[in-house]
């Protein structure tokens, strides 16, 4: 999508991916201060890694507590986080503008983003629900300084977990920020029964960005569904941004990713 972007505005630049091992992740942060590169995006599982190897963060990143983004001025590498934000922007397009309760299934790296970007648009409460509680519950407090509007609580995904139960019957949007439906690791997140407890009006959002078994038993109930496209363009879109300081070209770059 962004070598697309680049094109339709005539930007003499590349996007290109660079898989990278954790050992040779200094070396390649190192080699963005070159001048001929503006920027990059960093994933799993460096978005944490890069912290100590750059130079500033933006504000989005330190709330975070991760880095999607790094930007090269002169030499000069500053991490920011546009994941929040785009997620905030899929669910804004679809009229999902304000929030009262949410449930997110993972307590990884994904969860904390969509923390941020639910209090972004309201939500008062939410629940977060992982395989091993005990991380959801960290995660709840760690979170709590930087959304102070919301209530964080966090528990087990478990089928018989009563708050998971409770969550998933008030929530307006359910998101999957676990990898569980990709096509290395099937599954549900959900059981059927727990898929049965969600309330009839919540969006089901799963951030995996192909079609998922979650999304189908949802689609199946009648309930709204989005997968991770969408917050991918976004996130894409705002990157864009950072690096060229010009607005994204987003159906180009919609496009490119439908292709
Ligand atoms: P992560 O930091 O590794 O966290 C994954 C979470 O899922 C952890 O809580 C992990 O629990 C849990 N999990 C893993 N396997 C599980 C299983 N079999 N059953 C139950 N829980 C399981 O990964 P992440 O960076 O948050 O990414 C999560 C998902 O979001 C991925 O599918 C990724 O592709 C997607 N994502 C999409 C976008 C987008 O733009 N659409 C952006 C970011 C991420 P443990 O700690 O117990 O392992």
């Amino acid at each position: 999508m962004h070598n697309a972007a680049f094109a339709a505005l005539h930007i003499d630049a590349s996007y290109a991916l660079w898989p990278t091992t954790l050992a040779a992740l200094p070396a390649r942060v190192a080699s963005l201060r070159d001048p001929a590169i503006w920027g990059a995006n960093v994933t799993i599982p460096h978005k944490r890694a890069v912290l100590s190897l750059i130079d500033a963060i933006t504000p989005a990143a330190a709330q975070i507590g991760a880095v999607n983004t790094i930007i090269n001025r002169s030499g000069i590498l500053t991490g920011d986080n546009t994941d929040a934000d785009g997620l905030a922007a899929a669910l804004r397009e679809v009229g999902r503008d304000h929030i009262h309760a949410a449930v997110i299934l993972g307590a990884g790296g994904a969860a904390r983003g969509a923390i941020i970007a639910l209090a972004q648009l309201g939500a008062r409460d939410i629940h977060i629900a992982a395989r091993r509680a005990e991380m959801a519950a960290a995660l709840a407090n760690e979170m709590a300084e930087a959304v102070t509007d919301s209530r964080l609580t966090g528990g087990a995904l478990a089928e018989g977990a009563s708050d998971l139960a409770l969550a998933l019957g008030q929530a307006d949007v359910v998101v999957n920020a676990t990898p569980l439906g990709m096509a290395q690791t099937p599954g549900l997140p959900l059981s059927t029964a727990q898929v049965a407890e969600i309330a009839a009006a919540a969006l089901v959002l799963d951030l995996i960005t192909a079609p998922t078994p979650l999304l189908t038993a949802a689609q199946a109930r009648g309930l709204a569904t989005m997968n991770g496209l969408p917050m991918l363009l976004h996130q894409g879109a705002l990157a864009f941004t950072r690096w060229t300081g010009l607005e994204a070209p987003l159906a180009v770059m919609r496009a490119a990713l439908d292709a």
